[in-house]
């Protein structure tokens, strides 16, 4: 069995937790740097990426984490947390930092003020079982993507609408929350990418 980490310094954790216990994980709530080393993967979920960026700095965990990545760790980012993974924050805030785990460009808050949050039916590539009932609140995008980087879904499944998924190897991001509706495919599809790791 998989020991896989939610990071728990903000955010919507609980819902990670019952959704990656669902799909035969361990969890394990991570606020330090000897929880993180007892992960074999990682959550990142949904919140408020200055907030979380601060709060790792502060909770001396932002390097650690960091190298962990670097050395190969399955990351998983969810909205705030997809924007924690990025190369390239667009409508950031100057001294918010992120971790470069894709090359992407990611633009904060980008289905604008007004649509605080959206749902709808998304085709995502590799997961099995039709589409899947994306929640998007207050969610980013990715504006363009490195080598390397594959788009695993776009908004209205359409060829030129905005990327909102993504993967590279263990590493994937998406601008949804999935962990809300209670369909655990992609979370079962993280556990799995950690279990082959
Ligand atoms: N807008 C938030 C941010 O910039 C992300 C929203 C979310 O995670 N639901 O971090």
């Amino acid at each position: 069995m998989v020991t896989i980490g939610v990071l728990a310094l903000q955010g919507d954790v609980a819902e990670h937790v019952r959704a990656l216990e669902n799909s035969g994980a361990r969890v394990l709530l991570v606020r330090r740097q000897s929880e993180l080393e007892a992960v074999d993967g990682l959550v990142i979920p949904g919140g408020e990426s200055t907030t979380m960026s601060n709060l790792l700095l502060s909770f001396d965990l932002f390097d650690a984490l960091g190298a962990r990545i670097r050395a190969g760790m399955p990351v998983y980012g969810t909205c705030a947390g997809m924007i924690m993974l990025a190369s390239t924050i667009l409508d950031g805030r100057e001294d918010q930092r992120s971790f470069g785990a894709l090359d992407m460009v990611v633009r904060r808050n980008a289905f604008g003020r007004q649509v605080d949050s959206y749902e709808e039916d998304l085709d995502v590539t590799g997961l099995q079982g039709g589409p899947f009932h994306a929640v998007f609140i207050r969610a980013p995008w990715v504006e363009s993507v490195g080598e390397g980087v594959e788009v695993i879904a776009r908004a209205g499944n359409s060829a030129d609408g905005p990327i909102v998924a993504v993967r590279r190897g263990r590493i994937m991001a998406t601008s949804f929350h999935p962990e809300v509706g209670g369909d655990d495919r992609i979370h079962g599809l993280f556990v799995d990418m950690v279990a082959r790791a």
